[in-house]
């Protein structure tokens, strides 16, 4: 349980457990379930969250970095990690750690090859990535050619599968976007299969994926958000439930007359006189300042009070005119009510950038 009287971020494990078993519900029993764990599990607890999703059978995982597989590696997690976003000056330790690096390019292909010999890898994991439209990561198909012929001249290194990301799966405006990746990705495993020595795992699918575009689930889909409670739409954030909950205290009640301000720059002036609770959470435990001035809610004895004036680094204030609470009450920022979602609307952002902002400063709990 969190302490009373500091700000605590819960993770709640039988949340994840509801949502990771949500998502495989949408899925062939046969499709492999990857979680994304990257951004301390999307500002979670990676080593906690990757322990629950390990015992529930959880297939995969991805980091976006080589440090975050390290760490679950040194935590004892030994479910097969991808790296997304491998940097080269981390391939030793990707080995050492035996994480999988994403080939995304022929420079990226070149280096970890090198890196391969050097080693006397054999048969070493890798994932290929391509472009389909995000125009982020990836190779293309004029590229098929150059590539097939680097990896039919070695054994150091073994593709274990094909994938894509989609850009906006979660948007049914984009819908003939979305079709025309499927299609895409349908189009370049085509081409590219048939000139691989092994059949790879093909996956295309992140949450708000397999709830729109389940048909182009392959052999395994790539789960982060959907994890943590979020499903980027409102019927689907109603059957999952937030895994984090961001709770902190009332460290002091003020009155404030008319016409008094309400902190830095004075961005609050009264207009009547009101209540206000001072909390001990700020910018610095990532609530940003787009947050302030009446852009956000916290949840107070049930009750809704807004951010007055600015955040400062390490504080805000909240107007609790008519609010029965006291100094020492307990306040949550974001979890059930208000949603992370909810949350972060109100500063016109999204619930992955809530959720990962969370600084460590903020100790984590888990529940
Ligand atoms: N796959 C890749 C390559 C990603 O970068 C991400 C997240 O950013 C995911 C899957 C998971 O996406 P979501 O959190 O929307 O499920």
């Amino acid at each position: 349980m969190a302490k009373a009287g500091e700000t605590v971020l819960e993770i709640d494990l039988l949340a994840l457990e509801h949502n990771y078993r949500f998502l495989k519900s949408r899925l062939d029993p046969k499709t492999k379930f990857l979680g994304v764990v990257k951004a301390f599990a999307y500002g979670s607890d990676s080593v906690a969250i990757a322990k629950k999703l390990e015992a529930l059978g959880a297939d995969y995982f991805a980091v976006a970095y080589v440090s975050e597989g390290v760490t679950l590696r040194e935590a004892g997690i030994k479910t097969r990690i991808l790296v997304l976003h491998p940097l080269p000056v981390s391939f030793d330790n990707l080995v050492a750690y035996n994480l999988e690096p994403n080939i995304y390019s022929p420079k990226i292909l070149n280096n970890f090859l090198q890196v391969a010999k050097k080693k006397g890898l054999e048969q070493y994991p890798i994932h290929l990535k391509f472009n389909t439209g995000l125009n982020r990561l990836g190779f293309v198909e004029s590229e098929i050619d150059a590539l097939t012929a680097v990896l039919d001249n070695q054994d150091q290194i073994k593709v274990v599968s094909v994938f894509s990301h989609l850009a906006a799966s979660e948007d049914l405006n984009e819908q003939e976007f979305t079709e025309n990746q499927i299609e895409t990705f349908e189009h370049l495993t085509k081409v590219l299969l048939p000139k691989l020595k092994h059949k790879p795992m093909l996956h295309l699918l992140n949450t708000s994926g397999v709830i729109n575009y389940a048909k182009a689930q392959y052999d395994m889909v790539r789960c982060g958000i959907g994890l943590y409670g979020f499903g980027n739409e409102a019927a689907i954030d109603a059957q999952l439930k937030p895994t984090a909950t961001l709770k902190t205290v009332i460290s002091q009640i003020h009155i404030i007359d008319k016409g008094q301000s309400i902190g830095y720059n004075r961005a609050y002036k009264a207009e009547a006189a009101v209540v206000t609770a001072t909390l001990p959470i700020g910018h610095a435990d990532g609530i940003g300042r787009q947050y302030g001035n009446g852009n956000a809610h916290v949840t107070i004895n049930g009750k809704k009070a807004p951010i007055v004036g600015n955040v400062c680094m390490d504080m805000i204030m909240i107007n609790v005119t008519g609010i029965d609470c006291k100094e020492g009450d307990e306040v949550i920022v974001f979890g059930t009510s208000p949603t992370a979602e909810e949350f972060a609307s109100g500063a016109k952002t999204i619930s992955y950038e809530i959720l990962t902002g969370i600084s460590q400063r903020v100790t984590r709990v888990v529940v």
